[in-house]
């Protein structure tokens, strides 16, 4: 899609080269030092260099899905609802499935549910936990015709390598009339648990030389603004969008506080998810509704 030579780094999401450091400690993992690249123009944090093939194999084992969800939660609830409100849809495919979380809710919910995942054993044992839906794995779902009324990615876009060419390999398989809908974490947006990981991670890097020795499953960090503009490029014209907060990756309870820091930061993101309720930009967790836009 790009000329750009693959030794240069170029924005996942508008595709400019021209970049800044971030306050994000570079990540050893794999024997190699992954780099967290600022988009001079739309912000978006990357890590950089891409991980290959081998890396992302390390990254994500079999284990790394953790168990299926047997039941529903109620968590799709309310979103269930606004879909209902959109029209009458019939197909849905799960896109990075994963334990199932989102499918065993859209089967209660009548719908005839897709899921697709890129690991093949995952796959069969999908497959096995959840008869009444049908799964493949993401090479078959690409390599076919199928379309669907509705797309759901929860908590995807962030672990893909090309999030731009993969939403735009997908909207080939949305019916004309469906909708696309998305949620997950936006790292970049603004909030105080953000400011305040950001000056310790400044301190650790610039002043301590640190590095950090997590595996950098999350290649991208967005925000409301950047993120927007990439569905708005694949094609999508916003229906809903909304931002909220949850107190991750500090802690949610005192109980699970260990020291006096953690203490510390479990009330600063208390303060700020109670932020985030009056002011619509503020916050960590998004979710997006959008359709095709008409041309
Ligand atoms: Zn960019």
């Amino acid at each position: 899609m790009s000329a750009t030579p693959a030794n240069i780094p170029t924005c996942l999401f508008c595709g400019d080269t021209k970049t800044t450091f971030t306050c994000f400690e570079d990540a050893v993992f794999n024997n190699k030092t992954f780099q967290y690249l600022k988009c001079c123009n739309c912000d978006l944090i990357y890590v950089y260099p891409s991980p290959t093939d081998e890396d992302l194999m390390k990254m994500y084992p079999v284990e790394y899905q953790g168990a299926f969800t047997e039941k529903g939660t109620g968590r799709y609830t309310t979103l269930f609802k606004q879909i209902r409100d959109l029209g009458t849809f019939k197909t849905v495919l799960d896109y990075g499935c994963g334990g199932g979380r989102f499918v065993v809710e859209a089967i209660d919910e009548k719908y005839e549910v897709v899921g697709a995942e890129y690991n093949p054993a995952l796959v069969a044992n999908l497959k096995s936990a959840f008869p009444s839906a049908s799964f493949q794995t993401i090479n078959d779902l690409f390599a076919s015709q199928q379309k669907f009324d509705i797309i759901f990615l929860s908590n995807v876009v962030e672990h893909l390598t090309q999030p731009k060419e993969t939403m735009l390999q997908l909207m080939q398989h949305l019916n004309d009339n469906g909708i696309f809908v998305l949620e997950g974490p936006v790292e970049n947006n603004f909030n105080l648990t953000l400011l305040t990981r950001k000056t310790l991670f400044f301190i650790r890097k610039y002043l301590f030389h640190k590095k950090a020795y997590h595996t950098p499953t999350h290649l991208l960090y967005s925000n409301r603004k950047n993120q927007e503009q990439l569905f708005k490029d694949v094609g999508l014209t916003t229906l809903f969008y909304t931002v909220d907060e949850s107190n991750w990756p500090f802690p949610s309870a005192l109980s699970e506080c260990k020291s006096t820091m953690q203490k510390l930061m479990y009330y600063i993101a208390t303060f700020s998810v109670k932020m985030s309720k009056h002011f619509s930009f503020w916050g960590n967790n998004f979710t997006y509704i959008g359709k095709k836009t008409t041309r």
